[in-house]
């Protein structure tokens, strides 16, 4: 049988790019569409000398071209951290909306599967704990997070539109908290900011006492259930992420711990509309998937810490 064809859209970003070696190493052609407003080429330059990868630099809210036959479409272009997302709020809106509308035709036209990478954002600040997949949410809508999760949600609304009116094969996935080597140092989101801050020796900025959960899973894992899930025959949205829930003043801690970092905690204003609590109910993966991480959070924040350490030093060093 011919390898498949694989089209990652935001696959120079941190996820795209652990997708892009995933199907790589199992010997699918890859394309790699990003117009790295917030990715970096240096996440996929290691795989330019391999002939099945390509790279298009293209923003996927104007029209996509792609030659040639077409199996799978993965759409994770988006700005995906709370500070991107502000920065970027007309942008986060467009790629959500016009990009997945261009994703999903180009899957149409190709007779290829198409996958949206979701949100938990979807649950908003959520009034059901943990968050299960038939739970509709809590979302402000013209709050300042709501270019996000409104843009995610339409996402979801539009890829069910063509599923149910086009027959176009597609898959959900909401994605919880992911971490790991590739996230950017400096995008704001909790683990890159408490690493950077403990090797730094600085201290780590807890937005407000602290005692709002997160539910961290290791990158691996999540892959490993995206891939799953997009080779299942479930259509609605399924929750991927790991249930281990903690308080971020608890995940301050351990990354000090961890780091043997001498900083401290100091407190900083809780931004509007944090969510107080997330924690994915995965039930539905271990059932459908037969899927659940394997990666304690020591082991995982090691391995990210390790690729911390050399963005730091490199930092340093400008
Ligand atoms: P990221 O910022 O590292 O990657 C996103 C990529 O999309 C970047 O390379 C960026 O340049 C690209 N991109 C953005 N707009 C684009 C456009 N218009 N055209 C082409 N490329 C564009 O973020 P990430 O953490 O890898 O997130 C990837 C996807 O997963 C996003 O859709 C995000 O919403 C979703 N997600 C991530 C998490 C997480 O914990 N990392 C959680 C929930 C959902
Ligand atoms: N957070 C924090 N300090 C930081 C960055 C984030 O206390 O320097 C908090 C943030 O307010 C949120 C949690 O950590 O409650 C997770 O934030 P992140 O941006 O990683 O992801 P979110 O789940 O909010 O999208």
């Amino acid at each position: 049988m011919p390898q498949p064809t694989v089209l990652i859209t935001g696959g120079a970003g941190f996820l795209g790019s652990h997708l892009c070696e995933r199907f790589l190493a199992e010997g699918a052609e890859v394309i790699c569409m990003d117009n790295l407003v917030t990715g970096d080429l240096r996440n996929v330059e290691h795989l330019f000398g391999e002939p099945r990868f390509h790279f298009q630099h293209q923003d996927v809210t104007e029209y996509i071209h792609v030659p040639g036959k077409l199996d799978y479409v993965l759409h994770f272009a988006s700005p995906a951290s709370p500070i991107d997302y502000l920065e970027l709020p007309i942008q986060t809106l467009k790629v959500g909306s016009l990009g997945t509308h261009k994703a999903l035709g180009l899957a149409h036209a190709k007779g290829a599967r198409f996958l949206i990478a979701s949100t938990s954002e979807c649950y908003g600040d959520p009034l059901v704990h943990p968050q299960t997949e038939d739970y509709w949410g809590n979302v402000n809508p013209v709050g300042p997070r709501g270019v996000y999760d409104e843009a995610k949600r339409f996402a979801e609304a539009m890829t069910m539109g063509y599923h149910r009116y086009h027959g176009v094969q597609t898959r959900i996935v909401r994605i919880f908290n992911t971490y790991g080597p590739r996230m950017r140092l400096n995008d704001g989101r909790a683990l890159p900011a408490f690493m950077g801050q403990a090797l730094r020796g600085e201290d780590l900025t807890v937005f407000g006492d602290g005692s709002q959960t997160r539910s961290f899973c290791y990158v691996d894992d999540l892959i490993e259930g995206i891939h799953r899930l997009l080779h299942s025959d479930e259509v609605l949205p399924t929750n991927i992420g790991n249930p281990a829930e903690m308080t971020i003043l608890e995940f301050a801690e351990k990354v000090i711990e961890l780091t043997g970092s001498r900083s401290k905690i100091t407190h900083k204003p809780l931004p509007q509309d944090d969510p107080k609590v997330r924690q994915p109910d995965i039930s539905k993966a271990r059932r459908v998937l037969g899927w659940e991480p394997t990666v304690k959070l020591d082991d995982g924040l090691k391995r990210t810490l390790d690729y911390f350490r050399g963005r730091v030093e490199e930092q340093a060093a400008k």
